[in-house]
């Protein structure tokens, strides 16, 4: 990156001295996203740090930081609220971080279309707080939604999450999106294709779950829904997990569909315990949310889910207990992420049916590994489920943190099999990109990447190519799952002073 003081001029006339920071501990703070990320493994990626992060306010910014990006030959990434755990927000080339917070004016309400228009810093709660003052609510919105923003869950997906489903995904919510491509071209999805692609206008789509690979998504047009008083959040404790499972299969076959439902294991329930005196002392706990259109119907809606509940043992802890975990509904797992203070997160896709089987393997693992391992599990749209198990370790600790990332990373591998899918793929999850995007998507993925981003500028380097070949890293991962723990430190020591950090194996991700 030569001349980097006149870069570094050029990005502050842009947005100004007081969006633009390249201090060491921003650069530090920008180098992880909600996971840690010890040193040892940003060498073996041989990852380099952010130059300068920008936390611009306005798309002509945007275009504005790419159009120089291009001239300069400078990597960017871009950055939500970095809540999820895969290096997907983390540059690794260094480079420009696009800190998209700054970003979250409301552009436009319609009441009697049903529709807003954000920039996509926004986060979800913001969104939901406002919108609730004027008697709306969105869709879909994950339950990190503190942190979460608009442009970040359709990025990432949004197949699962509160009011998935009874509304759907984010995609179904989505009418438009401003999307400034890697060239710094604007379009605006609902009226423009990509130039040089056969994607034609209303291909939002491209960019839902592609991780900011093909372009900055800097506005989006949703739709909104009026949010009813006939709302309640009903508690119902199992003696087993899986009986809670079974009665969430049993909902769905009945077509007794909650606006939420979450489900939590006794670990994960004595986590919150920890930092929530208040919450449960149960096995198994589902929390729903059940909407309708009148009291009556709502009345009917919860007798017919706490029948099917009680089919399984289910009881019903009542309306104080419901209120508070509703309540905390957006703060439990980040609360008790202190207790390790590093948590490693695995989020995978499954339909209900084969869920439980993968429920297991996890089970099995963290119990012959003495982990502290919590499942937390959110119903997603068409049947699916976002399975969370989340482990908790200290970096500080680090034969006990590579092991547990070891363990963790490896029950990926046979996932597809028992039809789950990862969720979001970033950097960590290259490997097992197949089992969302399946071979063919993630060739037709290749190509649109290279003819927008020609110059490999924006998040390059994930979702569809990888820092390592998929079985170097599968190889690792289930060495260092069955190697002890000082020898995977010894492993990864090694393995970090000869970085990968040419990118040498990048077009052969695919044959
Ligand atoms: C406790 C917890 C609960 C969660 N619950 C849910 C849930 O209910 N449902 C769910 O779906 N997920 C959930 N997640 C996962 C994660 O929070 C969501 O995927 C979230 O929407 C990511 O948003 P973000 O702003 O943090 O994105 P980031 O983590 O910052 O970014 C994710 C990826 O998207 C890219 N990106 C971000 N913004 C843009 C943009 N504007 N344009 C283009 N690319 C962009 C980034 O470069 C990165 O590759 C949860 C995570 C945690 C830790």
């Amino acid at each position: 990156m030569p001349n980097n003081s006149t870069l570094s001029d050029e990005l502050i006339k842009i947005v100004g001295k007081e969006s633009f920071t390249d201090s060491e501990l921003d650069i530090l703070c920008y180098s992880s996203d909600m996971a840690a990320l010890p040193q040892e493994i940003f060498s073996l990626y041989g990852f380099r740090k952010p130059d300068y992060i920008i936390t611009p306010s306005s798309t002509e910014q945007i275009v504005s930081i790419m159009e120089l990006a291009n001239k300069r030959n400078v990597p960017v990434t871009i950055r939500g609220g970095a809540s999820t755990g895969y290096g997907g927000s983390v540059p690794v080339n260094g480079g420009i971080v696009l800190d998209l917070t700054g970003m979250k004016q409301i552009q436009e309400l319609d009441e009697e279309k049903r529709t807003i228009t954000v920039q996509s810093g926004i986060t979800w709660k913001e969104l939901i707080d406002l919108l609730a003052k004027k008697g709306f609510q969105p869709g879909i919105y994950p339950s990190s939604a503190y942190t979460a923003t608009v442009g970040g869950l359709i990025s990432t997906g949004g197949s699962a999450g509160l009011g998935a489903p009874t509304y759907g995904s984010i995609e179904k919510q989505i009418l438009d999106l401003e999307v400034v491509l890697p060239s710094g071209k604007i379009i605006n999805t609902a009226s423009e294709g990509i130039p040089n692609t056969n994607l034609e206008a209303n291909n939002h789509s491209i960019f839902v779950g592609a991780e900011g690979i093909f372009g900055i998504v800097t506005k989006a047009t949703l739709r909104i829904y009026p949010k009813s008083d006939d709302f309640e959040a009903v508690a119902v404790a199992f003696n087993d997990f899986e009986d809670g499972w079974k009665a969430m299969d049993e909902l769905l076959k009945e077509e007794v569909i909650p606006h939420t439902l979450h489900l939590m294991d006794r670990q994960f329930l004595d986590n919150l315990r920890t930092v929530e005196e208040k919450t449960p002392k149960e096995e198994a706990m589902i929390l729903v949310a059940l909407e309708a259109s009148s009291k009556a119907k709502l009345s009917k809606l919860k007798d017919n889910f706490l029948k099917v509940c009680a089919k399984f043992g289910g009881k019903d802890l009542g309306g104080e207990v419901a209120h508070d975990e509703w309540e905390s509904r957006f703060k439990v797992e980040l609360l008790f992420k202190k207790l390790g203070p590093a948590l490693i997160p695995l989020e995978v896709l499954a339909p209900v049916e084969a869920g439980l089987t993968i429920i297991r393997k996890w089970n099995k693992i963290a119990q012959e590994n003495t982990m502290n391992m919590s499942i937390f599990t959110i119903l997603g749209a068409d049947g699916q489920v976002l399975l969370m198990p989340m482990a908790l370790t200290d970096e500080r600790n680090k034969g006990h943190f590579v092991k547990t990332v070891a363990l963790m990373m490896n029950t990926l591998k046979d996932v597809a099999n028992h039809g789950g899918q990862v969720y979001s793929i970033g950097v960590h999850n290259f490997p097992y990109a197949e089992t969302k995007l399946g071979k063919e998507q993630m060739k037709e993925m290749l190509k649109i990447k290279e003819i927008v981003d020609p110059k490999k500028l924006l998040n390059h380097y994930k979702v569809v190519r990888g820092a390592m070949p998929p079985w170097m890293f599968k190889l690792s991962m289930s060495m260092m799952a069955n190697l002890p723990s000082w020898l995977d430190v010894l492993f990864l020591g090694v393995a970090g002073v000869m970085p990968l950090n040419d990118f040498a194996w990048e077009d052969s991700t695919i044959d």
